[in-house]
């Protein structure tokens, strides 16, 4: 499915609504979350509508990829290499995704604690 009706994460990939972006790759743009839980806490928005991870099916590896070198260059960019970060990908009810349409959250600037809530 591409560019879901009134799916707000497909507005902000089309930038019929704004958001804070802070880089576009091929495959991603990345954001400044609305609600920040931590001083640093960016999303990863595919560009494509999948509604979860569990769509994206044949094109992982290609995402994977992305994902990860994206993760790294966030690091050094927001100053986090040296304490670290966390990334998250909350899918479906029991996961806490509250916005169907595949991100990454890339968090930083505070400790986490383990277990999440
Ligand atoms: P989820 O709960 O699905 O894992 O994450 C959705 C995230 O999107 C939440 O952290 C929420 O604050 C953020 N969010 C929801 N609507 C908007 C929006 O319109 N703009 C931005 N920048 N973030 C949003
Ligand atoms: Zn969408």
């Amino acid at each position: 499915m591409h560019n879901a009706n009134d799916c707000i994460f497909c507005k902000i990939v089309n930038k019929e609504i704004p958001a804070d972006i802070v880089k576009e790759t091929a495959n991603f743009i990345v954001i400044k979350d609305i609600n920040p839980v931590s001083p640093i806490h960016l999303l990863i928005i595919s560009k494509r509508h999948y509604n979860s991870i569990l769509d994206v099916k044949g094109e992982g590896e290609i995402y994977g990829n992305e994902i990860f070198g994206l993760c790294g260059e966030l690091a050094v960019e927001f100053n986090a290499v040296d304490k670290g970060f966390r990334v998250a990908i909350n899918t479906k009810e029991d996961g806490g995704q509250t916005v169907d349409h595949m991100h990454i959250h890339f968090m930083a600037g505070r400790r986490f604690t383990w277990p999440p809530g």
